[in-house]
């Protein structure tokens, strides 16, 4: 802390300047800035969001379609994926050639629940809400 008679610095707390003997300003002056997602009151701002995972929402996709989405919490999304999954297998079997069309939407399903997972937590970690 400098001295504002002498400008000679003195150890933090110090009630009078070491060199001149002028009395230091109050510590109280100095208010640390409030801890990260916390308001000055000591609430926190929001509740804090956890990070999804995109490695489980990867798994999660791969075991059946809709579900890595179902765990990103884009609900109505995931359940439609299952069901547009289950539709496609019936029309492949139906078809016998059309069997490339669930394994070609599971691929992108995949992809995409890796995709939105990490679109999820760079939302989360920039402003502090779930993207969806
Ligand atoms: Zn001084």
């Amino acid at each position: 802390m400098f001295c504002p008679n002498c400008g000679k610095d003195s150890p933090p707390g110090a009630k009078f300047c070491e060199s001149c003997g002028n009395a230091m300003p109050s510590d109280q002056t100095y208010q640390a800035p409030p801890a990260y997602g916390s308001q000055p009151f000591g609430q926190p701002m929001y509740a804090p969001i956890p990070l999804k995972n995109a490695g489980i929402a990867a798994v999660l996709a791969f075991l059946w379609a809709g579900l890595g989405h179902i765990y990103l919490g884009q609900i109505g999304k995931g359940i439609m994926f299952m069901l547009v999954y289950i539709i496609l297998w019936v029309i492949g079997f139906l078809t016998f050639f059309g069997l490339i069309l669930p394994f070609i939407f599971w691929i992108w399903q995949l992809y995409d629940a890796y995709t939105k997972a990490n679109e999820y937590n760079a939302s989360v970690q920039q402003t502090g809400r779930a993207p969806w």
